[in-house]
């Protein structure tokens, strides 16, 4: 496995490429294993002429500047390096994009990638945070002592490999897991509100547009929130998550019980978050979105009832 970083410049002029200046990398038997060997090469800048702020900030810049390589004898350099590893991971998921533009734009194919992993992200779930952790932080957090220059790319790819240490099996599992589900995971507990019903509504697709069931309120501050769109579970079943800034993310279950002359009522449910009901709310993730109508038409058409006739029952 291949963790690597890039330092980049990003330029003032309409050029639209974040150009590599050096890249970094470190080869490691697993995540968190060994690391059995190291790469390192600068690059000549040569497409923008101006440097943004951070690149100026750069500790080694004028390596780059001294370099004799151009982004494409850089590459493969590196490509050679990589020999045949195509698993490759970073501190952000950025890098490989980056590296995939620089690739573009002189016109040579990418190294070949069979798998990417966000380090970071995997690092976040380990320690049981939402936010993306600056490397230089999680290096902190985990008493890495910092004798290295970070912004180096050889530097932070070294710290991403020691960084890595700390995550687990379980970190990389939620990883691959949707990120619906990877926001659940630190849901925090609550005592479920009852079931909250509204309608009637004339056909499904009313139902779930309807502001009945697409409102929810946060169990623990009862702040709203809006579901955006509902993930079918089984027929009249379906599943969403929304947010509390306070709170976190939380789950929502909307059930549609049919009524013997046609129409339909929603019953809203907050059910707290359990293993098995996460399982559930993957599956119907895999089986697709219903994007809940917010087109422009409608969401007039909201606001003028919403300030009419704000109690009005839902009938669309
Ligand atoms: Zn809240």
């Amino acid at each position: 496995m291949i963790i690597f970083d890039l330092e980049w410049n990003r330029g003032y002029d309409k050029t639209p490429l974040e150009e590599i200046l050096q890249i970094g990398a470190v080869r490691v038997d697993a995540i968190g294993g060994k690391i059995v060997d190291t790469f390192c090469i600068f690059v000549h800048p040569c497409v923008h002429r101006r440097l943004n702020r951070t690149a100026k900030t750069l500790p080694e810049l004028q390596s780059a500047f001294d370099s004799p390589h151009d982004f494409p004898t850089a590459l493969e350099t590196f490509r050679n390096w990589c020999g045949g590893d195509t698993v490759f991971a970073d501190w952000g998921g950025d890098d490989f994009e980056v590296l995939r533009q620089n690739c573009a734009f002189w016109l040579i194919s990418p190294p070949e990638a069979t798998q990417l992993i966000d380090l970071q992200a995997a690092f976040s779930l380990r320690v049981g945070t939402n936010q993306g952790v600056a490397l230089y932080r999680a290096a902190e957090y985990c008493g890495i002592p910092d004798v290295f220059t970070f912004h180096n790319a050889l530097n932070d790819a070294v710290y991403t490999a020691l960084v890595s240490e700390w995550i687990n099996a379980d970190a990389l599992a939620l990883l691959a897991l949707p990120k619906e589900i990877r926001r659940l995971n630190n849901c925090p507990t609550f005592t479920p509100p009852p079931a909250k019903e509204s309608g009637p509504y004339g056909s499904v697709q009313a139902a779930l547009n309807g502001r009945g069931c697409r409102r929810a309120a946060c169990p623990i501050c009862g702040e709203s929130a809006w579901v955006r769109r509902w993930y079918t579970a089984a027929p009249d079943d379906y599943f969403a998550d929304f947010r509390c800034k306070d709170h976190g993310n939380f789950l929502c279950r909307l059930h549609l019980l049919h009524t013997e002359d046609g129409p339909l009522t929603g019953q809203q449910t907050i059910p707290p978050v359990t293993p098995a009901l996460l399982q559930e709310f993957e599956k119907a993730i895999r089986n697709g979105a219903v994007t809940c109508k917010s087109g422009s038409k409608h969401s007039r058409h909201w606001k003028k009832r919403r300030h009419s006739t704000p109690k009005k029952a839902e009938t669309r």
